[in-house]
């Protein structure tokens, strides 16, 4: 059996937390990688090291000094240093990596030593192997991941070491130079990383026992999902749930690696296991796996009786496609078709894309509803169980909540309702009342 764990900023963002991280990563003998990432806030309003060093890198742009950020980031390391009474000469790196600064250094090296300390200090604490991302994470040419020298390096460097840690978030260049990935970017390396040496799971440690199947800022206390397929993580993420995003789940998905959330604080929770499929017998009770949604679009309807849809509906895309406009819901009707697309994006543009349908389609009408809000219960069992989609729309009906459109993907995996921007609370409560609670 082997683990990779990847850890967040916010577990390992002080001695206290590192202390948690040795007693999860050392209590199972199979957590042979350990991804890290940058120590993160310990308290609500502190700093991440990732934007102190933004922030030096900033100072140095414009010639302003920058020795007090740097000292906070200095501290900050050293504290857990000496508090963890950790064997590192952490003082002589950081006062070299101060050395080196000037307003020519690039912002991906400079950010990159969140990762890189936050690590060092890591592997010499738990007695594993320091891997630096530089010799082990590779980008191309075009700036896209290599992952075939990636992969080989990583699972080199675990055959020779046992036991290693590595810094999430940056690579290396093929001209030698650092570059950072997108933020949050250590969920990235450490799904490479269990890619790479075809881990059995890969833990994804944070903060929250789980993904929560609705938005806790909305509904209280939501349960978190025990069990979720990609696929479904997917819809989730689509229609705006801050759950992981594809480019961190994609290599793990492709091996058929398992991925569980997991809480460092609350380690004896099971967090939530994402899979490639759930077996028939391993189903839950519930009709739905989680709920999530976003305000703001704007539907255009156009209406023309005996239109030919497939004709009206390509031109109608095409006019959306050339002002770069993204159709995120389609609904059809005998003699109607409406596309929904985020307000925000849509912007001034709408004028023209609305001239262009009545240039192209002839339509008798057509009409535009703003202030709407789409919300979406995704779940894999709503295929195999008739009647979830009445439900659905009773539980809302009988609030009040006035549906304006529907959409429901061919693969039955989410049913999608339009409402009013201001209902989108209630109707989010609404369902995860009559279907999760
Ligand atoms: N430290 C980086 C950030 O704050 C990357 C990460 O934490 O994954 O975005």
């Amino acid at each position: 059996m082997l683990k990779v764990c990847k850890f967040g900023g916010s577990s390992v963002a002080g001695a206290e937390q590192f202390r948690k991280v040795r007693d999860i990563v050392l209590s199972d003998e199979s957590r042979r990688v350990v991804v890290i990432s940058a120590a993160g806030k310990r308290f609500g309003d502190d700093h991440k090291l990732t934007d102190l060093l933004y922030l030096i890198h900033a100072h140095l742009t414009y010639g302003v000094s920058c020795d007090e950020i740097l000292k906070t980031v200095e501290d900050r390391l050293t504290a857990i240093r000496d508090e963890l009474d950790i064997p590192v000469d952490i003082a002589a790196e950081l006062a070299a990596f101060h050395r080196r600064l000037s307003k020519d250094t690039s912002a991906d090296e400079i950010v990159s030593r969140g990762e890189y300390f936050t690590a060092r200090l890591m592997a010499a604490f738990l007695g594993y192997a320091f891997v630096d991302a530089a010799d082990c994470v590779f980008f191309g040419l075009d700036g896209g991941l290599d992952r075939e020298t990636t992969d080989a390096a990583i699972a080199e460097a675990l055959e020779r070491h046992g036991r290693i840690v590595i810094p999430g978030f940056y690579g290396q260049l093929p001209t030698g130079r650092l570059r950072v990935m997108s933020r949050g970017g250590s969920d990235i390396t450490g799904a490479i990383a269990a890619a790479a040496v075809n881990a059995d799971i890969y833990e994804n440690w944070t903060d929250v026992s789980g993904i929560l199947m609705a938005d806790p800022r909305i509904v209280d206390n939501p349960a978190p999902i025990e069990k979720i397929t990609f696929a479904e993580l997917r819809e989730l993420a689509y229609m705006g749930a801050s759950v992981l995003h594809e480019e961190s789940v994609q290599p793990v998905k492709e091996r058929g690696i398992p991925l569980n959330i997991r809480n460092t604080n609350r380690p004896e929770d099971p967090g939530t296991m994402i899979v490639e499929s759930v077996s028939e017998d391993e189903q839950t009770e519930r009709f739905i796996t989680g709920i999530a949604g976003r305000k703001n679009f704007t539907i255009v309807t156009v209406y023309k009786h005996a239109m030919k849809l497939s004709h009206s509906l390509r031109q109608a895309l095409e006019i959306y496609d050339r002002f770069d406009v993204p159709v995120e819901h389609i609904t059809l009707g005998l003699d109607s078709f409406a596309l929904v697309s985020p307000t925000a994006v849509l912007g001034d543009a709408v004028y023209d894309i609305i001239a262009e349908i009545k240039k192209n389609c002839r339509p008798d009408e057509v009409d535009i509803r703003e202030n709407i809000a789409m919300v979406s219960a995704v779940g894999r069992k709503m295929s195999s169980q008739p009647g979830v989609s009445g439900r659905l729309f009773r539980a809302l009906g009988d609030e009040g909540i006035n549906i304006r459109t529907i959409a429901q993907g061919s693969d039955e995996l989410a049913i999608t309702v339009g409402i009013e921007n201001e209902q989108y609370e209630k109707a989010i409560r609404v369902l995860y009342s009559s279907f999760a609670g």
